[in-house]
């Protein structure tokens, strides 16, 4: 017995020394100073407000398409930029998607793309007196310039176009053939860009870095990180809604029977939310978490994290308490819409809702139908596929890839002490249909702590425009 105590005791005592060592010898890097940003060219915060001016909002009805403001719009865009028109041979898919070939001097490597959206969500009627700025006035103001779609996403189709234009201004040519893609219904249908990858793929092309939107900068997200963390999206999420459905005789209110369809639905909603789908740390999660662990200064999260050989499980349910890292770690399932009854002394006889669930690389729409039918436990609840949309998780960008460490230079180049990490995309892009022609689509663009996404004051850092016009600029350059 003391013997077996013994052998416990120096286990216990090595793996503490293996604790600690980790934790004290995964200290920060060195600080690191970027070069210092080029001024923005006079004439882009006119053309960013320019571009907010015209307001090219996606219907949620195709045939409410505003064809007008999207000529419009093309219009400014042929005027603003035009070394890009007189050089650039531009091809138009499906009426308003465009792509620009800059052809590079060395047509045996594979191109680079850099692509963008141009439409934005409306802005909703009611919310307008709570802006601090005319949504489509692009106005600038305390730094900011203002207005719908200034975030997402012109400003990156602006900083593209801006740094294309100066370096063609400059006489650059590029040694890897760069794309320009611009995209006009992200925000609705994403059919703007399956078209255009269809279109590339009828021309057998493949291109080993593509750059999207996605993926910012943060001095929020860890408060225990004194760094700004630049989260590069490396993969996105899946997508399934299913229908739930019970059905049972109703009748009269005056006199009911032990169980309705609204119990039953009820209950079987309950039970999904109380057991959610397991949780578990994905490559680029896990690599996230160990470029970031250096830099808390949170003791025992800096001993956790160094140590996930003993204590994942720990921090899994660490990130499972807050939404938008529990989002990270598993497959999330959540009803979004309930339907039943007709009036208020009937019971009715069906009772539906819908489940929308955002699937983790690794699982599939075919496994959350199996873990709902077993969470519900129910034969009263039927669960069908609601056929609208689904998508499959999409594939990791690889850390170790041309592409992920070509971006991650240029951010070091821009900003200060900057940690740079994979991260996982939990909405989806028009990038995700690139995927089945490019290993290395990355989505990043160097903003910082936004905020305003398709919600009131949408604004843009002023500093941020030129860090995101340098962005591309360095992205450009470093194709030669
Ligand atoms: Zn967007």
């Amino acid at each position: 017995m003391k013997k077996l105590l013994g052998i416990l005791g120096i286990g216990l005592l090595v793996m503490l020394s293996i604790v600690l060592v980790k934790t004290f010898t995964n200290s920060p890097g060195a600080h690191q100073k970027s070069a210092a940003l080029e001024a923005i060219p006079a004439s882009a915060i006119a053309h960013m407000t320019q571009a907010i001016q015209i307001q090219t909002e996606t219907p949620n009805d195709a045939y409410q398409f505003d064809t007008a403001t999207f000529l419009a719009y093309r219009k400014f865009v042929e005027n603003a930029y035009p070394l890009i028109h007189k050089n650039l041979p531009r091809t138009i898919v499906d009426s308003f998607n465009y792509i620009y070939e800059w052809k590079g001097t060395d047509t045996s490597l594979l191109p680079m793309v850099l692509m963008a959206h141009y439409d934005v969500v409306p802005v909703e009627a009611s919310a307008v007196k709570l802006w601090h700025a005319v949504p489509y006035g692009g106005e600038v103001k305390e730094g900011y310039i203002w207005g719908r779609g200034v975030l997402d996403d012109k400003s990156s189709m602006i900083s593209i176009l801006e740094a294309a234009e100066a370096q063609l201004a400059k006489g650059f040519q590029p040694k890897q053939t760069i794309l320009l893609c611009f995209g006009a219904d992200e925000e609705s249908s994403g059919n703007g860009a399956t078209a255009v990858v269809k279109y590339f793929k009828s021309l057998n092309k493949r291109f080993d870095i593509v750059v999207d939107e996605g993926g910012e900068i943060s001095t929020e997200d860890m408060k225990d990180v004194k760094r700004p963390i630049a989260s590069i999206g490396v993969g996105e999420k899946g997508y399934v809604t299913l229908i739930l459905t019970a059905q049972k005789a109703g009748g009269h209110s005056s006199i009911p029977g032990k169980t309705t369809v609204i119990d039953i639905l009820s209950k079987g909603l309950y039970h999904l939310r109380e057991n959610q789908m397991p949780a578990k740390i994905i490559p680029p999660i896990k690599a996230y978490l160990e470029r970031v662990s250096g830099y808390t200064d949170n003791f025992w999260k800096k001993m956790m994290l160094s140590n996930m050989w003993l204590f994942e499980k720990q921090v899994i349910n660490n990130l499972s308490e807050a939404p938008s890292t529990n989002a990270l770690v598993r497959t999330t399932i959540v009803p979004t819409i309930v339907n039943s009854g007709v009036r208020d002394n009937v019971i009715p006889t069906f009772a539906t809702a819908y489940v929308n669930s955002r699937i983790l690389p690794g699982e599939t729409q075919q496994d959350v139908y199996n873990y709902v039918e077993k969470a519900i436990n129910d034969t009263n609840i039927k669960i069908t596929y609601y056929h609208n949309y689904s998508t499959l998780p999409s594939p990791t960008t690889d850390i170790n890839s041309k592409a992920f460490k070509r971006v991650e230079q240029v951010i070091n180049a821009i900003v200060d002490d900057v940690i740079v990490a994979p991260m996982l995309m939990v909405g989806a892009t028009d990038s995700r249909n690139y995927r089945d022609i490019s290993d290395g689509v990355i989505n990043f663009t160097p903003i910082t702590n936004a905020k305003g996404y398709h919600g009131i004051d949408e604004r843009l850092l002023i500093s941020d425009f030129q860090k995101s016009i340098n962005y591309y600029t360095l992205l450009i350059q470093g194709s030669k």
